[in-house]
């Protein structure tokens, strides 16, 4: 069930310190179809509706190459989320969960991640599949998916090291 802005029966919520963003810059936007969170997916689907990523600048050299993955990860910033509920219940009936168990958006840092099919890259925009989040969520970084990145230096000692 999607949260607006209550708590639920059982619910514990915290007073956290001061909000601060840890020096973090937003990249980009996220363009969506979703205005609503009612209407958002809860997770997203590589046969979604394609999602514009607007990269800012002086970001945008930083996307080149990104055409080469398939797939890739996109971290972005869950704006519009509470950040005091430690426990919660997703299903609203009164039985609890930690929130570092669940991918709620209700997290003390709002980070969501979507692992996303690349659809097109045309100048500061990026076309994908599989998103989930809001029209106008801040973006915080793009990655490779780590089973397509190969490393480009050469092997580093301790790369092998087991245990
Ligand atoms: N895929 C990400 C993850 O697993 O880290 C996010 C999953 S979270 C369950 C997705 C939900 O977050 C959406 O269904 C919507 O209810 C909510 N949401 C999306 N964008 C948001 C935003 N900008 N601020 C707050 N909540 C948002």
């Amino acid at each position: 069930m999607v949260r607006e802005n209550e708590i639920r029966a059982n619910e514990i919520a915290v007073t956290p310190p001061d909000a601060s963003d840890a020096g973090l810059v937003f990249i980009g936007r996220i363009h969506t179809p979703w205005n609503n969170r009612l209407l958002c997916p809860r997770q997203g689907r590589h046969d979604g509706p394609i999602c514009r990523i607007e990269i800012f600048a002086p970001w945008v050299p930083a996307l080149d190459g990104v055409e080469r993955f398939q797939q890739l990860e996109v971290l972005y910033w869950l704006d519009q989320s509470r950040r005091d509920i430690v426990k919660q219940s997703p299903a609203n009936n009164g039985e609890t969960h930690g929130a570092f168990s669940l991918r709620t958006p209700v997290r003390p840092n709002p980070i969501g991640t979507s692992m996303v099919v690349f659809v097109e890259r045309k100048d500061n925009w990026l076309m994908v599949r599989g998103l989930d989040c809001l029209n106008g969520t801040p973006l915080l970084d793009i990655k490779p998916d780590r089973c397509q990145f190969t490393p480009i230096a050469p092997p580093q000692p301790g790369d092998f090291e087991t245990g």
